[in-house]
């Protein structure tokens, strides 16, 4: 089962990609993570071409499908992916049915996280992430280091609220496209909304599994 996460910064896509992941065994795609790391290496060829990630502006459509491709590849055999933070533009969305078809695949299911811009933002401003496992929390937690990893959680750069207001432009005109690219093709597609800064990563979690269980995609 081959998944895409689409929703603004904030809506939880890591976080459910992570538990989606562990649930049915899948593995997890977050373009957001590989270009991070690609950033603290200053040899890296597309090192220069990834200073825009600081700006909260995309990446061009030619680097991204390049490293998404590469991604792919190496993730070999596995059961299916967790698309997260991919694809951000019709043209993107494109090229990965294009990568699918050509492995007899296509994206199954497609998660649309609709959150409130007043709740993303209590929650951008707040989080803190697992350096090594990619695990997200809130400072509301009190959390100073990741319990499982032992490691100190750090702010990502592009959480600053000039920033996150960019990301959240950048989302809203070029992905808006992209729903209904996936609308208009026959994948599942399931509208979660979350209003309510209290929901809890596993109450969505809930949620989403009895949406793909209607759909005799989970039980
Ligand atoms: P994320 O971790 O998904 O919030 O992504 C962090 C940043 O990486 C974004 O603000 C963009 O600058 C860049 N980025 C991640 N995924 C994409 C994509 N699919 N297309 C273009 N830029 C991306």
């Amino acid at each position: 089962m081959n998944i895409v996460l689409l929703g603004p910064p904030g809506s939880g896509k890591g976080t459910q990609g992570q538990l989606l992941a562990e649930r049915f065994d899948l593995a997890q795609l977050s373009t957001g993570d590989l270009f991070r790391q690609i950033l603290q290496d200053p040899d890296h060829p597309l090192y220069d071409e990834l200073q825009i990630v600081k700006q909260g502006k995309l990446v061009s459509d030619e680097v991204v499908n390049a490293v998404v491709e590469d991604a792919i590849k190496k993730l070999g055999n596995a059961k299916g992916i967790i698309f997260d933070g991919f694809p951000r533009t019709v043209a993107q969305a494109q090229a990965l049915d294009k990568m699918l078809n050509s492995m007899n695949k296509r994206v199954d299911v497609v998660l649309d996280f609709n959150v409130a811009q007043d709740v993303l933002l209590q929650r951008l401003l707040g989080r803190r992430v697992c350096p090594d496992c990619k695990r997200v929390f809130h400072i509301k937690q009190r959390y100073v280091e990741c319990p499982d990893c032992k490691v100190q959680l750090v702010t990502r750069e592009d959480d600053n609220e000039e920033v996150i207001m960019k990301r959240f432009k950048e989302y809203n005109e070029k992905t808006a496209g992209v729903k209904e690219y996936y609308l208009d093709s026959d994948c599942a597609y399931i509208n979660l909304t979350v209003d309510d800064a209290d929901t809890t990563p596993e109450e969505v979690h809930q949620q989403i599994i009895s949406e793909l269980a209607k759909r005799g995609l989970a039980q």
